[in-house]
């Protein structure tokens, strides 16, 4: 969840009270000395399915939440970098691999959390550092060795059980959906 501001980006004044401005549709943080406009967005969450010779790259957590559960390397976007950059540089910093991307794979709304996440798929380019301090352990997995009774989220779960059924069916989809919702939909 996003933190309240408690002073103004603008003017630095903590005089800030919530109101909606003309013609918005939302309430929003206001600055009643410069007037400024305190805006609260989703953010987004970049990331990696990687893969290499039928195995995926899972990360086991050294952070809370969901510590010691296995997780797809992703995290925040920084600004001035594009997605693709993001969840490249997310997998480098948190599993020591270096991957290149094939194709978008999944969306999903976080909305409890503000948060959008964009999955890509990869592929391993090398295995080149340890794993980042975010990270107690990084490991490819074949299908029947995946952890799924340890895995941190029902969305990892169900990114794994879509790329493992298409794998069979020799698919790639794009799939959207969110995480609330436990599902994920087949773009056509
Ligand atoms: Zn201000």
């Amino acid at each position: 969840m996003n933190s309240s501001p408690r002073f103004c980006c603008q003017c630095g004044s903590a005089e800030l009270r919530r109101g909606r401005p003309a013609g918005d549709s939302h309430e929003r943080l206001l600055c009643t000395a410069c007037g400024h406009v305190l805006y609260d967005n989703p953010r987004v969450i970049a990331g990696c399915l990687v893969e290499h010779q039928g195995r995926y790259l899972l990360c086991r957590r050294a952070i809370e939440p969901r510590l010691g559960y296995w997780t797809l390397p992703a995290g925040f976007m920084e600004n001035g970098e594009s997605a693709e950059q993001a969840a490249l540089r997310e997998t480098w910093e948190e599993s020591g691999v270096r991957a290149r991307i094939l194709a978008p794979y999944s969306i999903f709304n976080a909305t409890t959390v503000n948060q959008v996440y964009l999955i890509f798929r990869a592929e391993l380019i090398e295995i080149a550092a340890d794993a980042g301090v975010e990270t107690l352990e990084r490991r490819f997995f074949a299908p029947d060795e995946l952890p799924w009774a340890e895995l941190a989220y029902p969305s990892i779960q169900q990114i794994l059980e879509r790329r493992l059924h298409e794998q069979a069916q020799g698919q790639h989809g794009l799939y959207f959906g969110t995480a609330e919702a436990g599902q994920l939909h087949p773009l056509g």
